[in-house]
């Protein structure tokens, strides 16, 4: 096993990793940028370099400043976390090349899954089903481009090949506004992901967005631990996530699952990894595969009672699966609400000093956080400063823990999401289950006083439920 590992990440995360690896006798070391210099997870790691300023681009991304951090404190490996450089194939390579364990699949897998076109054809290979769309890339001909629209049959969506963040995607309703809708993605698709590259798949009108977790080793042998439901979304972005999917039977859930354990074993997947998927009228299609730990992984490692990142560890240590499928065994119910400081109805950013911070408690709570009173938070990076994620043996007692959670909640001198939340718990249609993806920004588009969202593809989700 490693004797000390880098962490190249920052916030939950870095705290959530170095707990891992102080629970299996790894030294940690945490790089950090110099306006997360006094955060005491900072502190409780064994060693810790300031690789930069607070701009992302000279520190957490940066791939030199990081390398030496590792080369400087003779860390063995690196774990990316996610975001920043977790899923960028060529800072994988460069880390392997300057003689350190990337905590994470080969290059070539995160540069396949990291293009959405060859991904889904990479799947279409392993039988994996996915949402009918174009053979690869648009082409530059406006004529073809009708053509495949017309044989998918509008509404379309174009979506950048390198996009991700829920940016980089536009729906399309009528053959009139199409060419133009392509041509704006591409330029957008260029500046933002630095590959203008789209492609087109159908519109799904009222999918609900359900995943697959799952872990591979470098001897080809995968598991999936089951799936989770991400379908509360705001602007293509996860708000609460749940584990299993409510509603969805076992059998459609297995089938799904084993496809992706067998798509990993034939592509040789390593590590953990999440395909994600839409679910419509009892089908499965996949959008895109995650070639990292994902923000949501708690809700999985309460049902399964397995610690995906330290089973991350493990494989890039080269050591076997320790469970095969059968040993997987999925138990009661888990549900997380992503912590973020944002006004709660207008999402406007709320950095600054945390004043009170007090945590929940309790049977089934887990809080994920690097948060606490006197705390900064930075302007710079995401919003999200923590996650509540409540564990039950049903999904109702899962979200009584959660009601309870958010009730006891106190965050002080920051705004957050909290009364949203607390909204939630007690929604009529989300304690039935099975809400799809557009439900969250109908609700806020029915709010009195909300500025209207004018993000991509909410005005076609407000038709959507016409
Ligand atoms: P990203 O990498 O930016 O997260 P994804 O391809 O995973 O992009 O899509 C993010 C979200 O966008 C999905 O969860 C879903 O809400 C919406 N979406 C993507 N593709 C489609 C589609 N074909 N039909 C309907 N909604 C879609």
């Amino acid at each position: 096993m490693f004797e000390k590992i880098l962490i190249a990440n920052r916030g939950e995360i870095a705290l959530r990793i170095q707990r891992a690896c102080r629970e299996m006798g790894i030294k940690t070391v945490v790089v950090h940028s110099e306006a997360d210099k006094d955060a005491k997870y900072v502190k409780l790691a064994d060693e810790s370099v300031c690789i930069g300023p607070a701009q992302s681009a000279q520190s957490y991304l940066s791939m030199p400043a990081i390398i030496s951090a590792a080369e400087v404190t003779d860390a063995e490996a690196i774990h990316p976390g996610y975001g920043f450089l977790s899923e960028n194939a060529d800072f994988a390579e460069r880390v392997e090349k300057s003689g350190f364990v990337f905590i994470g699949p080969r290059p070539e897998s995160i540069r396949m899954m990291g293009d959405k076109v060859s991904a889904k054809q990479a799947m279409i290979r392993a039988g994996v089903p996915c949402v009918p769309g174009s053979d690869g890339a648009l082409p530059d001909d406006p004529k073809e481009i009708i053509q495949t629209a017309r044989k998918i049959g509008y509404p379309v969506i174009i979506k950048a090949a390198g996009g991700g963040g829920g940016r980089g995607m536009r729906v399309v309703h009528t053959e009139a506004a199409l060419l133009s809708a392509v041509q704006m993605t591409k330029t957008e698709a260029g500046t933002a992901f630095g590959n203008p590259e789209v492609y087109m798949e159908k519109y799904l009108e009222n999918p609900r967005h359900v995943e697959i977790q799952v872990l591979a080793d470098e001897h080809k042998q995968a598991v999936w631990l089951g799936e989770r439901d991400c379908s509360m979304q705001r602007r293509h972005q996860k708000v609460i996530e749940e584990a299993p999917a409510p509603g969805i039977p076992r059998k459609t859930i297995e089938k799904i699952g084993e496809r992706c354990a067998e798509a990993c074993r034939k592509i040789g997947y390593r590590g953990a990894g999440t395909f994600e998927f839409l679910y419509e009228n009892g089908e499965f299609y996949f959008i895109e595969m995650n070639t990292r730990v994902q923000v949501e992984h708690p809700v999985t490692e309460m049902i399964t009672g397995i610690d995906i990142v330290q089973e991350q560890i493990r494989i890039a240590c080269g050591e076997r699966l320790r469970f095969k499928q059968r040993d997987i065994m999925l138990s009661g119910h888990a549900i997380e609400c992503r912590i973020n400081a944002e006004d709660p109805f207008k999402f406007t950013p709320s950095p600054g000093r945390i004043t009170g911070w007090h945590p929940p408690g309790g049977p089934g709570i887990r809080v994920d956080s690097h948060a606490y009173a006197g705390y900064y938070v930075p302007p710079h990076y995401d919003s999200m400063v923590g996650k509540v994620i409540a564990y039950g043996a049903t999904r109702d007692q899962a979200i009584r823990r959660m009601q309870i959670a958010l009730s006891e909640m106190v965050v002080e001198g920051i705004l957050t999401n909290i009364p949203l939340h607390r909204e939630l718990m007690v929604d009529a249609r989300f304690i039935e289950g099975g809400t799809n993806i557009h439900y969250l920004e109908q609700k806020l588009a029915h709010k009195p006083d909300l500025p209207k969202d004018g993000g991509i593809g909410s005005k076609s989700e407000s038709k959507a439920e016409a």
